[in-house]
């Protein structure tokens, strides 16, 4: 007997192009593309009239649940091109203890730290490199600030692609060893993401590598549009009414919009959507700046830094999705200081047992600043998200320690 999988047999897919987002010139479909011909991430279309004959929610509850069970939403054609480590659905984890302190009607947090990996780059990840092995590719490249890198490292060694990652020179240590030991050649450098980027564009000719950072190739966001296909289900097609994410390159938040926006056409969801709310680490905040002075684009934004690595994206070729996805949805874009992310962190492990990344601590701090100047109500149904396990982060030292040959005053431990 073989476990029951989604990523065997044959089975329709239904895209019929790819969009530029800005211009919304066609693409073709099923060839190698990065960008679109005006320089902008390129969006995957699918004939959504067919897509809603060929599915049903039925059919769907019946599948394992995992990643591939929604793959008439996503675009590998056969089966033996997907590249997969095994893509749990995440769970949504009522905060019931965290809800009754703050008075809310309904707190969760979705935990994408069980994802291959140990965070939700492995939706994307998957996603890009089965598309990449589908169509042939041999060798990739990404900047990174550490768990884009893992996910790719480890989906590449997978489906033998060579794979070329790049690091800012203060990306976690444990980041940069995970990705060496999954297969990657790593290189730390001595800038931000930003200059990472720059060297994946500038060695493409000549090192023939395909480049993956975010929103250069149209793969990444349609595995994390996954993020909202799973979310809708788990809510039983009835939406929350505010979701909060971290948002860096922010294809996860616009992966969900575009999520919501195809079940709407499919009908299987009406047009109540959630308010999505950008959240960033004050120290690297180009989405909430834009978002207060109403620019339609992000300024590159001096000096990052913050304890949120995954946040730490200074300037972001999606930003204006980012926030039409926000405005859009009458969301908002809030920062938080790393202070609060921190103590969120603690209040969060200490009061629900969920050891979080700093960059979902980070939502559950807006939240709560949101709360206070009233931008959410305590009547809104909320979604936070933590995107990577916290045992990929350091941790404080712990200097306790007992002798077992003497005496243990056990009243003072
Ligand atoms: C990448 C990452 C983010 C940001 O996700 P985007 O969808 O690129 O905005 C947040 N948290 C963690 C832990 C990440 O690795």
């Amino acid at each position: 007997m073989t476990p029951s999988s989604s990523t065997t047999g044959s089975y329709d897919t239904y895209v019929t192009h790819l969009e530029c987002s800005e211009t919304g010139e066609r693409h073709e479909a099923d060839v190698l593309q990065g960008l679109s011909r005006a320089g902008k991430p390129l969006l995957v279309r699918y004939d959504l009239g067919a897509l809603a004959e060929g599915i049903d929610k039925r059919t769907l509850a019946a599948r394992p649940p995992e990643l591939w069970r929604y793959r008439e939403f996503l675009p590998v054609r056969r089966a033996e091109h997907i590249v997969s480590l095994g893509e749990p659905m995440t769970p949504v984890i009522p905060l019931q203890r965290l809800q009754g302190r703050l008075g809310s009607a309904g707190l969760w947090f979705k935990d994408e730290g069980r994802l291959p990996t140990g965070s939700f780059k492995a939706r994307g990840l998957c996603l890009a490199v089965s598309m990449a092995s589908a169509l042939g590719i041999t060798r990739m490249a990404m900047p990174t600030n550490g768990n884009a890198g893992a996910a790719m490292a480890a989906y590449c060694s997978r489906a033998g692609i060579e794979s070329y990652v790049f690091c800012p020179q203060d990306t976690p240590e444990i980041n940069v060893r995970e990705i060496a030991r999954q297969g990657a050649k790593v290189f730390r450098v001595d800038g931000l993401i930003n200059d990472c980027g720059r060297i994946v564009a500038e060695g493409r000719e000549e090192m023939g590598w395909f480049d993956t950072s975010t929103l250069k190739e149209p793969y990444r966001i349609e595995g994390k549009k996954t993020m909202g296909l799973e979310l809708a289900e788990q809510f039983a097609w009835e939406l929350p009414d505010v979701i909060f994410y971290p948002t860096g390159g922010g294809t996860g938040l616009i992966g969900m919009v575009k999520a919501f926006d195809e079940l709407e056409a499919i009908g299987w969801i009406g047009s109540a959507r959630p308010r999505m709310v950008a959240v960033q680490a004050a120290g690297c905040a180009p989405i909430v700046k834009a978002f207060e002075s109403g620019a339609e684009h992000a300024e590159l934004w001096e000096n990052a830094h913050t304890i949120a690595a995954g946040i730490r994206v200074p300037v972001a070729i999606g930003d204006f999705l980012i926030l039409r996805g926000v405005r859009g949805s009458n969301g908002f874009a809030i920062a938080v200081e790393d202070e609060a992310i921190e103590a969120a962190l603690v209040e969060v492990v200490e009061c629900e047992g969920l050891l979080l990344c700093p960059e979902g601590a980070a939502t559950y701090a807006a939240y709560k600043r949101a709360l206070e100047e009233g931008k959410v109500h305590k009547e809104e149904r909320v979604v936070l998200f933590n995107c990577a396990t916290g045992l990929k982060y350091p941790l404080p030292p712990m200097e306790r320690s007992l002798e077992r040959h003497k005496p243990i005053d056990y009243a003072t431990l």
